[in-house]
């Protein structure tokens, strides 16, 4: 039986020669690869109050999306800066060479409330800390933060764990 790593291809020098880009579009496109993700992604929030998921730009929007349909709660976008139409928040975070910076509509979350956060992979964790940056600004708690791939040699698990974060990946 394959698992959610089988059905993750690497395409090598993408985008940049030597970097080893983890593919997710083939587990997305396959019905049981993309079903058994979804199913796994949620396991360990089994019981766990949730009120709203969040998704990182861009294949957090797929995964977040169909995790919060099983939900039944609501989906909220942290985009690249310059996406969203309403008004925002923003975070900025380091690159290896710059900086990038994500937003938040300033109303996506209510004080309180218990929002999951998602993204397809894991690296050094700047986009997840910008994201839960963002959702901790507007009063909201992040329950979890689960990833289908996590890099470890990254660092990005350590550095979110440091911040009192549950950390959840599908595979490394
Ligand atoms: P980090 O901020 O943790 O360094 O990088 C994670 C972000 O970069 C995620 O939003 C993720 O989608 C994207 N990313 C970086 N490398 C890869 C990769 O090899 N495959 C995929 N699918 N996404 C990547």
């Amino acid at each position: 039986m394959k698992t959610v790593k089988d059905y993750i291809r690497t395409i090598p020098d993408f985008p940049h020669k030597g970097i080893m880009f983890r593919d997710v579009t083939t587990l997305f496109s396959d019905p049981r690869g993309f079903r058994i993700a979804v199913d796994q992604l949620l396991h360990p929030y089994t019981g766990t109050d949730i009120d709203r998921v969040a998704g990182l730009e861009a294949r957090g929007f797929i995964l977040g999306g169909a995790i919060a349909h099983q939900l039944s709660q609501g989906f909220v976008p942290i985009r690249k800066k310059g996406k969203l139409p309403g008004r925002t928040i923003e975070q900025s975070y380091s690159l290896e060479y710059g900086e990038a910076t994500m937003e938040v509509h300033d109303d996506a979350f209510q004080p309180g409330e218990r929002v999951l956060l998602v993204d397809d992979l894991l690296a050094t964790g700047g986009t997840a800390e910008a994201g839960i940056k963002l959702i901790e600004r507007l009063g909201a708690q992040v329950v979890g933060c689960a990833f289908v791939i996590d890099l470890p040699e990254l660092g990005g698990r350590k550095r979110l764990e440091a911040l009192g974060m549950d950390v959840h990946a599908l595979c490394s």
